[in-house]
């Protein structure tokens, strides 16, 4: 029932009033002085207020005053009741924020009208501001859920790449692996087991470097929607921070099947990426191990693939490796040997060997190639192939690379004071060493402090050195050229081996890998790729170098194929200084029937 109270000093027009509404069915409160009213609207919160204006000790308006400044009577509907039709009382009350003004006399149905209108006025602010109140409720919830929700995604998700993160990643492990125990209990003919795997990006350091952060995400995402392009959908790919990413592949039934498909994600992300006409060759590298086969344990599992992805990268990269426990014992070995490598230089453990390069027109000496050795102290000798990615990977291949190029040129100028014919040294370079953008200005410094002649000098790089960026590779390349020395691509055949890469960098001369070298005169295909790498060594301009000669068929071949020099085992193994002077001083040729 709708409550009024009527604030009225005179008991007559109270009276009226009270009888009036209570025939309507109001419930009428009565007060017949302001203090009385104020008590009366705050104890009982009426529907509607009516009030006299004139009254002794409070009078109307300072009866609205208070109840405004009480927020429990604040909205209470007000109409003021007035015998005066002054329009100054008009204009005070309304000002005040009276909602209505009513003059006496007023007739029933003057009355009722503006308790009406005001009534429903009333209720539908109020419904307005519930259903405010609701909505802003519901935003407020919504966003909340909203919030818990990003506070989830963050939580198992990598927000530069959308990609699960760790902690999603042990999730899922843990629900394939509860999966796993159904599917086997069901059928429980072979074993199955869940293929973990590491991705590393090879070299991915030297995109940061070079093209900065923001390529560096880039070319980050673009390879994510390549392994997801190849990997197939029950497959889970995470980032694990950095150029890292476990792959948890569909459980397998041996693991050829699972090394399989990693080696076709590794070789789906190998062709360049374009970015701002630019293109970047980012390859990548997987370790793979085999639950519960290798270890029940996720970390145990990622570590193991990390050792065997490690493994895949000393071995050049760009390929994809299973884990296996004889890793795992080669790896506190190389911790040590690590270790040992620190202190190598400063313990002068390092010395140089020189193989001789033979100019197939002559048989004449015409070259070395510096090799590095290292003798341990304990160990003895310890080959390149293990110490050196060892040295890239840990960087001090830069220091040591230093050195190597020092002593070979010394070398050199030392045969040269002996009085032995001249001869050009090759020094193989390292990527590091090469991405170093003082590597120019170090040489011209060590070249002009030696007084060695820049000519004598050949730089060895391997193609992948060089296409990870091209552009960067090209102007170095063009400066260390213009220095005077000459460029051999190593290897060549055994990396991203593209010609239309190949073109566009200025060097001197290509050193066919000794993978092709060996068998040529009984392996066909061997003989083709070596030969088709002369001739295209020709086209452009370069010498053709072969590594690895072993045997006089493959000379023979050479020979008939025009190849310009060769380097390997036939002629001579890479040999102490001394050794090599002593060839220099007999004036060794290669016999020539
Ligand atoms: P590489 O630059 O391709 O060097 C040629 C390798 O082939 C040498 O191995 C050499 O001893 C070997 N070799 C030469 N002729 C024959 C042959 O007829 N048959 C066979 N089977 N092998 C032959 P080495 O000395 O063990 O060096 C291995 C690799 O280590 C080098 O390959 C090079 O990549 C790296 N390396 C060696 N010295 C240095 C260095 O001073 N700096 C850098 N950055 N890398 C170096
Ligand atoms: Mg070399
Ligand atoms: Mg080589």
């Amino acid at each position: 029932m709708t409550t009024i109270l009527i604030i009225e000093d005179e008991g007559d027009v109270r009276e009226i009033l009270s009888d009036l509404l209570s025939v309507e069915n109001f419930n009428v409160l009565e007060a017949e002085n302001g203090s009385i009213g104020c008590q009366l609207a705050r104890d009982f919160q009426p529907d509607l207020i009516l009030c006299d204006i004139m009254m002794p000790e409070l009078d109307g308006y300072g009866v609205f005053a208070t109840l405004r400044d009480n927020p429990e009577t604040a909205t209470i509907p007000f109409i003021f009741l007035s015998a005066k039709a002054d329009r100054i009382d008009f204009r005070i009350g309304m000002d005040l924020g009276a909602d209505d003004y009513l003059t006496k006399p007023f007739t029933r149905d003057e009355l009722l009208a503006a308790i009406s209108t005001r009534l429903k006025k009333h209720l539908s602010l109020q419904q307005h501001y519930t259903v405010q109140l609701q909505q802003t409720e519901q935003n407020y919830k919504s966003q909340l859920q909203q919030a818990a929700k990003q506070r989830q995604y963050l939580l198992y998700h990598d927000n530069l790449t959308d990609l699960p993160n760790q902690l999603a990643l042990r999730e899922k492990f843990d629900r394939i692996v509860a999966n796993l125990g159904k599917i086997s209990d069901r059928t429980s003919k072979k074993p199955v087991f869940v293929p973990v795997c590491y991705l590393d990006l090879d070299r991915f350091a030297r995109v940061n470097e070079e093209l900065g952060y923001e390529v560096g995400d880039r070319c980050l995402r673009m390879t994510v929607d390549r392994i997801r392009e190849c990997m197939g959908n029950p497959a889970i790919l995470a980032r694990i921070g950095g150029d890292e990413f476990a792959l948890l592949l569909e459980p397998v039934e041996s693991k050829p099947i699972a090394e399989q498909r990693a080696a076709s994600i590794v070789e789906h992300l190998a062709p360049p990426i374009s970015i701002d006409d630019r293109e970047v060759v980012l390859t990548a590298s997987i370790g793979v191990s085999f639950y519960p086969r290798d270890s029940r344990q996720l970390d145990t599992l990622l570590n193991q693939s990390k050792q065997a992805m490690r493994q895949a990268q000393q071995q050049g990269g760009n390929q994809a490796k299973c884990y296996s426990v004889a890793l795992s014992v080669g790896s506190p070995d190389r911790l040590a040997l690590e270790t040992d490598l620190r202190y190598a230089l400063e313990r002068a453990e390092f010395a140089l060997h020189y193989q001789p390069q033979v100019d197939l027109a002559t048989g004449e000496i015409v070259g070395a190639e510096a090799l590095l050795r290292w003798h341990h102290p304990t160990r003895g000798a310890v080959s390149p192939a293990r110490f050196v990615p060892i040295a890239e990977e840990n960087g001090s291949i830069v220091e040591i690379g230093e050195w190597v190029l020092k002593t070979a040129c010394q070398q050199n100028l030392e045969w040269q004071q002996m009085g032995l014919r001249p001869i050009g040294m090759a020094v193989n370079l390292s990527g590091r060493q090469f991405d170093r953008p003082d590597l120019c200005r170090r040489l011209k410094q060590l070249l002009g402090a030696l007084d060695f002649a820049p000519r004598d000098l050949e730089l060895e790089l391997t193609e992948t050195i060089l296409v990870c960026n091209p552009e960067f590779s090209v102007r170095v390349l063009q400066e260390l050229r213009a220095l005077g020395a000459s460029i051999a691509i190593d290897d060549f055949g055994t990396g991203y081996s593209s010609l239309g890469y190949l073109q566009q960098f200025p060097f001197d001369v290509l050193k066919i890998d000794r993978c092709f070298v060996c068998g040529l005169d009984r392996n066909p295909k061997n003989a083709a790729i070596a030969n088709a790498l002369i001739d295209m060594a020709h086209q452009m301009g370069l010498t053709a170098v072969a590594e690895g000669v072993e045997t006089a068929e493959e000379l023979a071949f050479l020979r008939q194929h025009h190849c310009d020099r060769i380097q390997g085992y036939l002629f001579s193994r890479p040999l102490p200084a001394s050794e090599f002077a002593a060839l220099l001083k007999q004036d060794r040729r290669l016999e020539l029937r």
